[in-house]
């Protein structure tokens, strides 16, 4: 079977030789264990910190092992009590068509009315990402407005929708007027301010005309700079990501006096830190997506040796919406 796996650390921007393919035997069960075929790889943004060896809340993705990556897949074979093959399966087997496990962190799954792919986006760690900033951070009432960037994207998109479901205006930053068409049109949020067209300020004050009362930051840089202008007192910034920063590009801002004049309140976060309230999240999250009421898009990237340039597009902007690399 394939895997890759990191050759070498990036020096700013990811390269396709910071990647290695490479064949490896298939592997003998033992008594205990359990095979997975993996069906999807998540592509994630948090794979690029852990590219590097600079102190952060993970330990760096070791050399010449197989990359991180969350996959959801199906059981092939099976010596474990608890799993049959046939079995529905999230685990973390990273950039890999086939996993092995002994059963401990891995998660049967229902794809009867969710399906499988799901599970790594809007019912996966995206959603759960979205739900926790905007629930336990945010905290947003009826009637405030709200600003998410990387709107279109696999968390940003669920954030404003779960905000809407809030009785929030929910207002998004993407780049391109297809995504904002989409963020607008399909996701139903009620504005979205295309950064790429070269008026954030203007379009970002007349897309919240009463003011933002919480943001949930995923960009960092100039859009995150102009939400800090137009905060209202007492506002809330759930830090999630700084992916404009993520290849050690530099960061000004410019109105943090916004932060002692509004007497804001900023809270980074990591999501994987709040296991105990996955259960709750990823209930709501499901029953949304079953029902049909929570949308989501996906990007999908074909085969396993795609995965690095698909990596690479989504550290661009070049996904709409969750980033997958189809394996089977
Ligand atoms: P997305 O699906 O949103 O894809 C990334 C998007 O980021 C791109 O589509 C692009 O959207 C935007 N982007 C990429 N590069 C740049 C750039 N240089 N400048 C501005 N925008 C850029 O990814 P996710 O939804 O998976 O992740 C969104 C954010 O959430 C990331 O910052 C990620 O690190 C963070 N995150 C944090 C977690 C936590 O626990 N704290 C957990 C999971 C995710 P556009 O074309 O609109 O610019």
């Amino acid at each position: 079977y394939k895997r890759i796996v990191l050759a070498s650390r990036p020096h700013g921007e990811v390269t396709p030789d910071n990647f290695r393919l490479e064949e490896q035997p298939m592997p003998q069960l033992q008594e205990g264990q359990l095979l997975v075929r993996n069906h999807f790889l998540s592509l994630d943004p948090y794979m690029r910190g852990r590219m590097e060896e600079t102190k952060s809340y993970a330990a760096p993705q070791p050399l010449n092992e197989t990359m991180i990556g969350g996959t959801v897949g199906e059981v092939i074979e099976s010596r474990h009590p608890k799993f049959a093959v046939g079995d529905k399966v999230q685990g973390m087997f990273g950039w890999s068509e086939i996993g092995v496990s002994d059963g401990a962190l891995l998660r049967k799954l229902d794809t009867s009315r969710i399906p499988l792919s799901a599970y790594l986006g809007a019912v996966g760690m995206p959603g759960m990402t979205a739900w926790y900033g905007l629930t336990q951070i945010m905290k947003p009432k009826a009637g405030e407005t709200i600003v998410v960037s990387a709107a279109s994207g696999a968390v940003g998109s669920v954030v404003g929708q779960l905000a809407k479901e809030r009785g929030c205006r929910a207002v998004g930053i993407a780049g391109g007027a297809e995504k904002c068409r989409y963020v607008v049109e399909e996701l139903g949020f009620d504005a979205c301010v295309d950064y790429k067209a070269g008026n954030l300020q203007d379009d970002l004050a007349k897309a919240t005309p009463d003011g933002i009362d919480a943001v949930f930051e995923n960009v960092g840089g100039g859009g995150f700079d102009a939400c800090l202008a137009r905060m209202n007192p007492f506002g809330r910034i759930a830090l999630c990501g700084l992916i404009a920063g993520y290849n050690g590009e530099p960061m000004a801002l410019h109105n943090v006096r916004a932060f002692l004049t509004m007497r804001l309140t900023l809270q980074g976060f990591i999501v994987s830190e709040h296991m105990d309230l996955w259960p709750q999240g990823l209930q709501e999250l499901g029953g949304l997506v079953a029902s049909g009421k929570l949308k989501f898009r996906e990007s999908v990237a074909q085969g396993l040796e795609s995965a690095p340039d698909a990596f690479m597009g989504l550290l661009k902007g070049r996904n709409f919406g969750k980033q997958l690399v189809k394996l089977v």
